[in-house]
Formats: structure tokens, C-alpha cells, sequence
């Protein structure tokens, strides 16, 4: 076992419930800059300052996590508690992988940043040609087709960057947000779209006074693109409620019923996942799949969630629950 141990790449500290050190492997005394095995019983926070790494040791923290060093790597830490014995940390270098997935997003940010101008410049000859008429009915038809084709992928850079921007903002600007405002806004902003398809859309449960600390303008969208979805996929004639509340676990709750069509069970995992598109081959409402993973990293940012109930040809709920500021 201890030949096991201490060969592994990977970093092992093993200590007691008290987080004294029993063991540390070589891997995890070169990863903390010791020189030699520590002291039996020495308590772990004199060997290292590292916050994340002690956080995780501490009980009742999360089991896993990322934990950065000074050296610049970043180790995914795994703690498991052993009755009696205490506790084993085991650190997996995944700096390699961050620094790939950091490549993948300055990438697409890059990519569909230098997207935009020659995309504006084909709407801009779609627009010429129809001036410089006149135009055929048929020549019409497929005037309209490029539009609505540019006007897609417009939508897909568009979300494509605001989702990058959101994935690599390191720390949200935090002000306290009152919750009503955010969705009274959301609201007013979608109202015509709703009515365009008389559809009714109807805030029936609210409370005031929720404050959360975070970001006015990325929660109203976040509230915004589930609306947007409930009146895109709800049929003319619909009914839309929106519900603010409070839950027991001191959060403010967010939901946004409609009744549509309902998403399929094999569906509902993966309807936050980008670019998922359920059913698109019987529909033909446009759309670039990227819409909830938008609401999901906004939530996340605010140390919320977003999740989904939903019944075939019945509808769904789509909620968002979101930490109240300190002191409520
Ligand atoms: P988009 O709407 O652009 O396709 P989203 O990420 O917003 O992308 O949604 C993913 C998928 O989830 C949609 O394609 C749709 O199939 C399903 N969906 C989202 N909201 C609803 C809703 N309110 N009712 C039924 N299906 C929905």
C-alpha cells in the first residue's frame, strides 16, 4: 500500500477527523513546497496557507473542488472521510485541462467576435438587392429565406459571445437587486411578443422586499430568456404565469409556468445543455440551443439554480432559486 501511495502521480494527504497529518505522499510534499515527510500530528494549516485546500477539510464543505496553487496549477481535490481514521485528500493535476478549455472559449469568443462583419455585410446585400428591385415573388421567397438563415446566425453569435463573456467573467459586479424590479422588468421588455401571439402573461404571485446581491441586467435576462421560451413554445392563445417567492432555504424562487406543450421525460436532462434543441425536426421555431445554458450560468454566477418540471401537452415550470442578500 505505502509502495502505492507513494508512487502515485497524484498528490495523497491523509489525516486525522482534527485535520493533523497522518501521511503525505511525495506528490503532496512537493505540491506544498515541504522538505521531507512532516511531523506525525502537526496540524495541516501550519503546513500550508492555501484557503481553498483547507476549506475543503474543513467539515461540512463541499467533497470535491478546484483548488489553485502559486505555482499556477490547478488540482482537483477529492476528500473522502474514513470513521476513525480521519480524513483522505487525493489532488489530481488538471491544469492541462484548464488551460485547453481556456483555449476553446478565447477561441470561439475570438471566432464569432470576427463572425459579425461578414455576417452584417450579407444582410446589408439582402437589403441591396431588394432595393435595386424590382424583385420576382420567387425572388422574394428566397430574399426572405437568406434573411431569416442570417438572422439565426446572428442570434447564434450573439448568444454564442454572451455566453463566453459570462463563462469568463472571473467575478460579478454585485449591487442589491430588488427581485420585483427584475422581473417587472423582464416582463415589460417581452409584453409585445406575448401579445403579438395573444398570449397571456401575467405576474400572480409576487412579494416585495427580495433582495439579492448580483447583477440587475443578467438576472432580468436570465428571467427574460425563460419567458421568451414559455411564449416561443407556447401556442396562440396561451396563459403565462410568473410566480416570485420565498422557499425555506432562505431563497428567492422565480418561476415562469406556462401551458404549452411540455417537454418529453428522455428530454428534461438535457435541456440546459448547450445547444440542445428538444424535438427540432417538428418545429420550425428558431432557436440556437443556447438559451437555457444562458440561465443556468447566470444562476450559477449568483450562487443560485435554474431547474424544470414539465408534462407532455400539459406544460412546464421553469424555476430559478437565488441566495437573499445577508440578513434576510
Ligand atoms: P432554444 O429555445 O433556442 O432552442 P433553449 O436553450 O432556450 O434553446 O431551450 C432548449 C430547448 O428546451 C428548446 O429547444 C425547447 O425544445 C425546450 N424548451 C425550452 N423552454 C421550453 C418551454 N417553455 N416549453 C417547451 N419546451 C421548451
Amino acid at each position: 500500500m505505502s509502495a502505492i501511495i507513494n508512487s502515485t502521480q497524484d498528490a495523497v494527504l491523509v489525516t486525522t477527523l482534527k485535520n493533523e497529518t497522518i501521511l503525505l505522499n511525495p506528490a503532496a510534499q512537493e505540491l506544498l513546497q515541504l522538505n521531507g515527510q512532516p511531523i506525525q500530528g502537526q496540524p495541516i494549516s501550519e503546513l500550508t496557507f492555501n484557503e481553498e485546500l483547507l476549506k475543503l477539510l474543513s467539515p461540512k464543505s463541499p467533497s470535491s473542488g478546484e483548488v489553485p496553487f502559486p505555482d499556477g496549477r490547478t488540482m482537483w481535490a477529492t476528500v473522502v472521510e474514513i470513521p476513525e481514521v480521519g480524513r483522505v485528500m487525493v489532488l489530481r493535476d488538471i491544469s492541462a485541462f484548464k488551460a485547453l478549455d481556456k483555449m476553446k472559449r478565447d477561441f470561439v469568443a475570438a471566432f464569432t467576435h470576427d463572425l459579425r462583419t461578414p455576417l452584417a455585410t450579407v444582410k446589408g446585400y439582402i437589403e441591396l438587392v431588394r432595393m435595386d428591385g424590382p424583385v420576382t415573388a420567387r425572388q422574394e421567397e428566397d430574399l426572405d429565406g437568406m434573411t431569416r438563415a442570417a438572422n439565426l446566425m446572428k442570434s447564434l453569435i450573439e448568444d454564442l459571445l454572451e455566453l463566453s463573456r459570462l463563462e469568463r467573467l472571473e467575478e460579478l459586479t454585485r449591487e442589491n437587486v430588488d427581485l420585483e424590479t427584475v422581473v417587472q422588468t423582464s416582463i415589460s421588455a417581452i409584453k409585445p411578443f406575448a401579445q403579438s401571439k395573444k398570449i397571456d402573461l401575467v405576474l400572480n404571485e409576487t412579494r416585495s422586499g427580495l433582495i439579492v446581491e448580483g447583477n440587475g441586467v443578467l438576472l432580468s435576462r436570465a428571467v427574460g430568456n425563460l419567458i421568451d421560451n414559455a411564449i416561443k413554445y407556447t401556442q396562440a392563445g396561451g396563459k403565462i404565469h410568473i410566480k416570485l417567492g420565498q422557499n425555506n432555504n432562505h431563497q428567492a424562487t422565480i418561476a415562469v409556468v406556462d401551458n404549452g406543450p411540455g417537454i418529453a421525460i428522455k428530454d428534461l436532462p438535457r435541456v440546459f445543455e448547450k445547444f440542445f434543441r428538444a424535438r427540432p425536426e417538428l418545429d420550425d421555431i428558431p432557436g440556437t440551443g443556447l438559451g437555457l445554458a444562458i440561465v443556468k450560468t447566470i444562476a450559477e454566477q449568483h450562487g443560485g439554480q435554474v431547474w424544470v418540471e414539465s408534462q407532455p401537452n400539459v406544460g412546464s415550470t421553469f424555476t430559478i432559486s437565488l441566495p437573499l442578500a445577508n440578513g434576510q
